[in-house]
C-alpha cells in the first residue's frame, strides 16, 4: 500500500502518521523529520535545507525528491507524511510510482497557529503533547524526558509555514481529486476519533 497523507502544517499529520504505520503496516517517511536529522548531523544536505526550514520556507523540490527517491528504493509500502508539498513534487512521484490513496486531513485555518505555537515535543522519546494538556508540567507524560518547542514552531515562521501552505500544497487537494485518489477527513477532532475514520477508509 502507497498513502500520502495531506494537511496544513498542525492538521496532526505527524500523529496520525505513527498510528496508520503501525496499524497498517507501512513505512512512515516523513520528509520533516529526514530534514530535521539531516540538519542535526549537519550533512551536505541539512547545511542547505536549514536556511530554508528555519524561515518556514519549502526546500527546493530537486533535493527533496533526491531524498525521498533514495529512501524509499526499496520499500513498497509506505506513507509519505509531509510529501509531496508541490505540484512538481506530486509529479515527480507520479513518475517513479503509484500512490493508492491521498488522505487530506481537513482543518479549519483558525485552529492551526494556537496547535503550532503550543507543540512541545519529547527530546528522548520524540512523543508530541500541547501545552493545553500539560497543566504546567515540563516532563514528558510517556517517559519523563525534557520537552522541547519545535525551532520553527514560533508564531512567526509558523505564519510563513501556512502561507506556504495555503500557495504550494493546498493545489494537491485538487491535483489528487482528479486522480480520484483523494479521501477528505475531518481532523479538526480527538485525535482518536479521526483515526477511527481513516481506518476504516485504509481497510476498504
Ligand atoms: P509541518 O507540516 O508541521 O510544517 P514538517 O515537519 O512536515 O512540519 O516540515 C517542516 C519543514 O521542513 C517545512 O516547513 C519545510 O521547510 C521542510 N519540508 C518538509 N517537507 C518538505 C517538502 N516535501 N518539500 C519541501 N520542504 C519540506
Ligand atoms: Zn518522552
Amino acid at each position: 500500500m502507497k498513502i500520502v497523507l495531506l494537511g496544513a502544517p498542525g492538521a496532526g499529520k505527524g500523529t496520525q502518521a505513527v498510528k496508520i504505520s503501525a496499524r497498517f503496516n507501512v513505512a512512515h517517511i516523513s520528509t520533516g523529520d529526514l530534514l530535521r536529522k539531516n540538519i542535526k548531523e549537519s550533512t551536505e544536505l541539512g547545511k542547505k535545507a536549514k536556511e530554508y526550514v528555519d524561515k518556514g520556507l519549502l526546500v527546493p523540490d530537486e533535493l527533496v525528491i533526491a531524498l525521498v527517491r533514495e529512501t524509499v528504493k526499496e520499500i513498497d509500502s509506505f506513507l509519505f507524511d509531509g510529501f509531496p508539498r508541490t505540484i512538481e513534487q506530486a509529479k515527480a512521484v507520479d513518475d517513479f510510482t503509484e500512490i493508492d490513496k491521498v488522505i487530506n486531513l481537513d482543518i479549519n485555518e483558525s485552529l492551526l497557529m494556537e496547535r503550532l505555537t503550543g507543540r512541545r515535543v519529547c527530546g528522548d522519546c520524540a512523543a508530541v503533547t500541547h501545552i493545553t494538556l500539560l497543566n504546567g508540567a515540563d516532563k514528558c507524560g510517556v517517559c519523563g524526558g525534557r520537552l522541547l518547542q519545535r525551532a520553527d514552531d514560533n508564531q512567526a515562521t509558523v505564519k510563513s509555514r501556512l502561507d506556504v501552505y495555503v500557495k504550494q500544497t493546498a493545489p494537491l487537494i485538487e491535483y489528487y481529486k482528479k486522480q480520484n485518489k483523494l479521501v477528505n477527513i475531518d481532523a479538526g477532532r480527538e485525535a482518536a476519533d479521526v483515526f477511527k475514520d481513516i481506518e476504516s477508509i485504509l481497510k476498504q
